[in-house]
């Protein structure tokens, strides 16, 4: 029930635009690092200091003008940059609707190919966010496409999706980011029972360990990592192969912990000010964060 209120709430282009223009508030600011990237270098910084890795996300949804997009392109390649300048241990993490994915295909191809020319002279890595099943395939033929002549790029594989294991299998020699799936998805394309989605959740992980390139399990879900935890040791897998991630803000005493016994560990670190659509999805996947939106309205 509140999950698909949420995820409705999400996806609401008004409530979007009103959003953008009061700043980070409702708590989102426990869980976004910074509304510009000289903050959210920073916060990289910070967690650098502890051994964990960054992945950068410039947050945007609803991008269906070609300003918008553009706009969107350049704020990363000043992330970019600043990755490169600052010296930090961290990579981008982008959605290609933001890009222009929604308005043309061609335009969407050639700012993200400007974005990935500019990461591969850095040695910085892109990863392709999955949205929903609308922009998923068109998005793989992007990562084709794109990487007949750049190897920095890499995606995601959703677990609630019927295919995700034919794609990752195909995607075997890609960094991949093994989730649960965020959005809501009907039953013709998606699991919908979360015991089934989680059985083939740890089904994919366990393939890609074990046959993969790089793995990145990116969960809050203790269960799921203890598994692997347990999983990687029985099958000698190195800790060269694989990272965990979590978002930023969430279970920060585990990625703590994580990163002190040893695994590589990367946070997800979203900024900017369209942070509406993406925290309404972490609501969704777990109403108890509303306790976020609690504090703060009572620390005011
Ligand atoms: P859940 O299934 O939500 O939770 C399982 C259990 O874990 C819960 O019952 C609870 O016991 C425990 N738990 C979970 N969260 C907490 C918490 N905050 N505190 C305490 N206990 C908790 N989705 C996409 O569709 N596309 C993407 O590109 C994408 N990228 C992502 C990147 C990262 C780094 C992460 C972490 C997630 C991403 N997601 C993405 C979202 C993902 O698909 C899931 O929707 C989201 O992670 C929730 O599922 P979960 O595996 O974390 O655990």
């Amino acid at each position: 029930m509140l999950k698909d209120l949420f995820i409705g709430l999400s996806q609401n282009q008004l409530l979007n635009s009103a959003a953008k223009k009061y700043g980070l508030k409702l708590g989102a600011q426990n869980v976004v690092a910074g509304t510009n990237v000289a903050e959210t270098m920073q916060s990289i910084k910070e967690l650098n200091a502890f051994g964990i890795s960054c992945t950068v996300d410039n947050l945007g949804e609803f991008v269906f003008k070609k300003e918008e997009a553009t706009a969107a392109k350049e704020q990363i390649l000043e992330v970019v940059e600043a990755i490169h300048e600052h010296g930090v241990d961290a990579h981008i993490s982008l959605k290609p609707s933001q890009l222009g994915l929604d308005i043309d295909y061609q335009f969407c191809l050639e700012n993200l190919k400007e974005i990935i020319a500019k990461a591969a002279n850095y040695d910085i890595f892109i990863n392709f966010d999955m949205e929903d099943h609308g922009h998923l395939q068109p998005s793989f033929d992007m990562l084709d496409e794109l990487s007949k002549d750049y190897n920095n790029i890499g995606t995601v594989i959703q677990a609630y999706f019927f295919r995700a294991e034919d794609d990752i299998q195909k995607y075997a020699n890609y960094r991949l980011r093994i989730v649960k799936g965020a959005y809501k998805e009907t039953e013709e394309y998606a699991y919908q029972d979360k015991k089934d989605i989680d059985k083939n959740y740890i089904e994919l992980i366990e393939w890609h360990l074990l046959n993969g390139k790089f793995t990145s399990i990116a969960t809050h879900d203790h269960n799921v990592i203890n598994h692997v935890k347990q999983f990687v040791k029985e099958n000698n897998i190195p800790n060269e192969k694989f990272e965990f991630q979590m978002l930023y803000g969430f279970r920060k005493d585990m990625q703590l912990q994580l990163a002190k016994e040893g695994y590589n560990f990367c946070t997800y670190v979203p900024f900017g000010n369209d942070w509406y659509g993406y925290f309404m999805r972490r609501l969704a996947e777990r109403p108890q964060n509303l306790n976020l939106v609690v504090k703060q309205v009572f620390n005011k």
